[in-house]
C-alpha cells in the first residue's frame, strides 16, 4: 500500500514572523552546510500518525547524497527499534535500526551504561517496546503487558508481595495502566534498598489520533512520583542522556549537529541541552502562534513550515 502524504500548513506570512524572535529559515544551504549530522523527531516531523509528511523522502536522500549523518530519535516507548525499523520501511523510508533511537532504547542502554547488575531485575510500567530492547540488552524484567490484566480485590487484610530483587522499575507510556502496576511500581521503589525509578519521557500530551490530544507518558510518570515522592530518571528527550549516548556512540561533535523537531519543550530543548543547532517545523504540535507566544521562551536557532523545506538547497545548488 502506498503511504499517504499529508502537506503542512502554508508558508507564514513576513507580518507574522516579524514578532518572533526566532527567524524563518531563509538559507537552508547554510545551515545543511554547518551541519553534520541530522537529529530527526518523527512524528510530526517524518509522519503524523501512520502518514508520511510531504516531501520527506526526498529530503533524507538529498541530505544523505550530501553525505549528512542521519539519525531518528523519538520519545514514544512503545515500539522497539526494530519494530520502528518496520514502521519507517512501511512508510517507504530506507532508514536502519541503527539509525533510530527510542526511549525505549535509551532505558535499556541506561541501564547498561551504568552497568545494572545482573542478578537484579527491571519493573516494567510501559508497553512492548521496553520489553523488547531490555530482552537486547540482556536485563530481566517482569510487569510491562503481562500485568494489564491484573485487578485488585482489597479485601481485609490483602498484602502485596513484591520482588525484592527489582532493582530499576522504568515507566513508559502505557494504555493499559493500572491499579496493580502503580501499587507494585510503588512497593518497589519505596521499599527495595537503591531502586531506581526511571522514566522514558514526561511528556505531556501524545497523538494517538490526529483528532484530539491524549494524555501522554507523563501521566503515568505523575502517578508514580505521586506515590513514591520520587522524580524519576529521565532518560528521553528533553534530557541529554540519548544526546550524550550518539555522540559518543558516532563519535560526532554536538556543535555539528542540527536537530529538528516539532515541539519546544523536548526537542529544541533537548538540542539546546545538548549544546545543537536546532530547527523547529510547524508541521506538528507547534503553531506559529505557540512559537511567538510571549509564554514562550524556547526559541529555537530558526523554523521552518517542513523539512521539505531544506530542498530549497538543492535547488540553490543545481542553479
Ligand atoms: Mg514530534
Amino acid at each position: 500500500m502506498q503511504p499517504v502524504l499529508i502537506s503542512a500548513a502554508k508558508p507564514s506570512t513576513a507580518a507574522a514572523a516579524s514578532s518572533c524572535q526566532t527567524p524563518f529559515l531563509t538559507d537552508a544551504a547554510k545551515l545543511i552546510d554547518s551541519a553534520k549530522t541530522f537529529i530527526f523527531d518523527c512524528d510530526g516531523v517524518i509522519w503524523k500518525g501512520d502518514k508520511l509528511i510531504n516531501g520527506v523522502p526526498e529530503t533524507l536522500d538529498m541530505l544523505r547524497s550530501m553525505g549528512k549523518k542521519l539519525v531518528f530519535v523519538t520519545n514514544n516507548s512503545t515500539k522497539s527499534r526494530k519494530q520502528y525499523g518496520k514502521k519507517f520501511e512501511s512508510l517507504g523510508l530506507d532508514v536502519t535500526e541503527e539509525e533510530i533511537f527510542a526511549s525505549s532504547f535509551a532505558a535499556a542502554a541506561y541501564l547498561k551504561s551504568i552497568n545494572f547488575p545482573s542478578d537484579k531485575k527491571v519493573y516494567v510500567v510501559g508497553e512492548a517496546g521496553i520489553q523488547l530492547e531490555l530482552k537486547q540488552a540482556g536485563i530481566s524484567y517482569i510487569g510491562g503487558p503481562e500485568d494489564g490484566d491484573k485487578k485488585i480485590d482489597l479485601a481485609p487484610g490483602r498484602f502485596m508481595e513484591h520482588d525484592q530483587d527489582v532493582g530499576a522499575v522504568v515507566v513508559g507510556f502505557d494504555r493499559n495502566i493500572n491499579y496493580y502496576k502503580l501499587q507494585y511500581a510503588t512497593l518497589c521503589v519505596r521499599e527495595n534498598p537503591g531502586c531506581l525509578f526511571i522514566a522514558t519521557n514526561c511528556d505531556a500530551v501524545t497523538h494517538l489520533t490526529d483528532a484530539q490530544e491524549w494524555a501522554g507518558g507523563g501521566a503515568m510518570v505523575g502517578a508514580i512520583k505521586g506515590s513514591t515522592k520520587k522524580e524519576p530518571l529521565v532518560v528521553g528527550k528533553p534530557s541529554t542522556f540519548m544526546m550524550d549516548y550518539l555522540a559518543s556512540e558516532f563519535k560526532i561533535s554536538k556543535s555539528e549537529i542540527c536537530m529538528v523537531g516539532d515541539r519546544l519543550d523536548t526537542d529544541i530543548l533537548f538540542g539546546q541541552n545538548g549544546g545543537c543547532k536546532t530547527l523547529l517545523v510547524l508541521s506538528g504540535v507547534t503553531t506559529l502562534e505557540t512559537l511567538q507566544s510571549p509564554d514562550n521562551s524556547i526559541q529555537p536557532d530558526a523554523y521552518t513550515n517542513q523539512i521539505s523545506d531544506l530542498l530549497s538547497a538543492k535547488k540553490v545548488a543545481s542553479a
